[in-house]
């Protein structure tokens, strides 16, 4: 049985006292809740990222960063390195979010050079894929995917699928509080894990999780999670107040 990922992505939000608030009510949280299935993934600002490590130290809460440099180190100002991330013990990294492919013009090739970083490491990638609202609209969201997926993991023959995670984000969904039916994201995730048997092999294809994002909302996530390629979310604005992620952590455990 896969895990459920209950994965925060903050973005750029939350002052530091209101970054270690949540982290403290978060490990209060843990201390009554115990469950091997699920993970609990938040990605707070880089800046953050240290003190966060330190407030949950000792505890299950996993701490990712929100995108890394694909280059080791260098004259690259304002730039984060994938072994500044190990430094701290990071545990997982985004790659590929939507709004860095439209607002930094990231590529598939480019998030493949992320990814591999990353592997090297032993930092789990949430590699993030999806269509926007115009190719859905033209009949185009399998071909999108599959164009993603193959530019990302082109050239690599054999894959272990313990160093990634892939987030299913359909951009029309982010943001916008318009949620993926849970048929629609349901075929969508059945559509990647066939990808990944097609390409690798059903061991592979089976072994991958499969997060969903876009909306997601204490309200929505219990259908969501009842779909069998559905492996959790990465959540972006229900996972900055601690009482909706606790809430959708503790749904996810009843699944
Ligand atoms: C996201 O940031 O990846 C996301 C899915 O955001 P939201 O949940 O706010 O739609």
């Amino acid at each position: 049985m896969r895990p459920i990922y209950i994965a925060g992505n903050w973005k750029m939000n939350k002052s530091i006292a209101e970054n270690n608030a949540f982290f403290e009510g978060l490990v209060s949280f843990n201390t009554s809740f115990n469950s091997k299935r699920i993970v609990q993934i938040v990605c707070p600002p880089y800046i953050y990222l240290e003190k966060t490590k330190e407030i949950t130290k000792g505890t299950n809460i996993c701490i990712g960063a929100q995108n890394c440099s694909e280059q080791d180190n260098g004259a690259f100002t304002g730039e984060i390195s994938v072994e500044m991330l190990k430094g701290l013990n990071i545990e997982y990294c985004i790659v590929g979010h939507s709004e860095r492919r439209q607002f930094f013009f990231e590529t598939d090739s480019l998030i493949q050079q992320k990814y591999l970083k990353l592997k090297a490491q032993g930092i789990t990638a949430i590699i993030c894929i999806g269509e926007t609202l115009a190719e859905r609209e033209a009949n185009r969201t399998f071909s999108v995917i599959e164009t993603q997926l193959e530019g990302i993991f082109d050239g690599l023959y054999t894959l272990d699928n313990n160093t990634f995670l892939i987030a299913y984000e359909p951009v029309w969904a982010i943001g916008t509080g318009k949620t993926a039916s849970p048929e629609q994201a349901q075929e969508v995730h059945q559509f990647i894990r066939n990808w990944f048997e097609k390409k690798y092999n059903k061991e592979i294809a089976n072994g991958i999780a499969i997060l969903y994002g876009g909306s997601v909302k204490p309200s929505n996530i219990k259908e969501l999670l009842s779909c069998p390629d559905i492996d959790g979310g990465l959540i972006g604005g229900a996972s900055l107040d601690l009482k909706s992620y606790t809430e959708m952590v503790s749904i996810a455990e009843g699944e």
